[in-house]
């Protein structure tokens, strides 16, 4: 294993000579830096900012979230995706401000709905210097590269070995800083692709940048296969307002959410123009939706509603909706 303390200190000189200025690295309030993560997970740094903002504006402390009624967090969450993060997010307010406070141990933390090891060690390493190393996708990258490592980071074994090294890397003088310094080099210098390995502070000590190995890896073996999914999202207008059908209570995703009415909902409905199409990718499923403008009037079935744009910034509307929506012309802001 590359010697631990030789990666530590690269790894932190080259983090305080500079990394990118994002908001969340100016505080160390647990609860800020948590909502960072959790709006992390599956989304880049800078699509994230703008949602970061609004949400601390709006829920400034996790009392704020936790009074807070569910529709006013999933609606600052709209288009961000993964819903399940935001409703997790008000249930573990709801936890910790009944608890009086958020939690400063690590099992505690990870006991929080929604928290996981990654975002565990993350928040307790950042805002109360608990010796937890991160890992996720980048660091696993890194940890393979560093070592050299060919192994499935499929398998468990793998992942757990590859967080034991990287537990040994840990300054646990300075976690967070030790675990954002990780995390940058990962999102910014060891690329999936390309690799910049003639800028990285790691390259003295990296055997998959020796050995000429560093873009064969990470080795992961088990793939799961694109699902590609097809429909058509109808646009309806009627004096200034939107047609939208709300998801079921029980819907196994965006339950609650509100999106626009497909021409199976809607039997009756006059189709017009085609509008254009959009694209969405959820993990392995990809969409491709067809946008067409229609006419039609209030369908008797549950979940229907007209709203007016305004109104959009104030309700939970699926991200697809959002695309279509902006695709037709009709922009809100949140
Ligand atoms: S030298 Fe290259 S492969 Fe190795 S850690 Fe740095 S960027 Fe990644």
């Amino acid at each position: 294993m590359a010697a631990r303390h030789r990666v530590s200190g690269l790894l932190l000189a080259w983090y305080a000579r500079g990394h990118r200025d994002l908001p969340w690295r100016h505080t160390r309030d647990p609860y800020a830096i948590w909502v960072s993560e959790i709006m992390l997970q599956q989304t880049r740094a800078q699509a994230v900012i703008p949602y970061y903002r609004r949400f601390l504006e709006r829920f400034p402390t996790v009392a704020a979230l936790a009074a807070a009624a569910e529709d006013d967090v999933l609606a600052l969450w709209s288009g961000l995706g993964y819903y399940s993060r935001a409703r997790n997010l008000w249930r573990a307010a709801q936890r910790i401000a009944a608890a009086g406070g958020f939690p400063r141990e690590y099992a505690a933390i990870r006991a929080l709905p929604g928290i996981g090891d990654y975002t565990a060690a993350a928040v307790g390493s950042i805002a109360f210097d608990l010796p937890y190393a991160v890992l996720d996708g980048n660091v696993l990258r890194v940890v393979a590269r560093v070592e050299n490592d060919a192994s499935d980071i499929s398998a468990g074994r793998t992942r757990e070995r590859f967080r034991e090294i990287a537990q040994q890397w840990l300054d646990a003088r300075e976690p967070g800083h030790f675990n954002q310094a990780l995390m940058e080099l990962g999102a910014t210098v060891c690329l999936p692709r390309n690799p910049l390995c003639l800028v990285c502070p790691l390259a003295t000590c990296c055997r998959a940048r020796l050995e000429g190995t560093a873009a064969q890896l990470p080795v992961k073996l088990r793939k799961t296969a694109a699902v590609r999914l097809s429909g058509t999202l109808l646009v309806v207008r009627n004096r200034g307002r939107i047609l939208l059908r709300q998801r079921d209570a029980g819907a196994s995703r965006m339950a609650g959410f509100w999106d626009l009415p497909s021409p199976e909902d809607l039997p009756a409905a006059e189709l017009g123009e085609r509008i254009g199409e959009i694209r969405h990718t959820i993990t392995h499923h990809h969409y491709s939706l067809e946008v067409c403008s229609a006419t039609a009037s209030l369908p008797d079935g549950e979940g229907f509603r007209w709203f007016k744009i305004a109104q959009l910034a104030e309700i939970p509307v699926s991200t697809t909706a959002r695309k279509a929506l902006q695709l037709a012309g009709i922009v809100y802001k949140l």
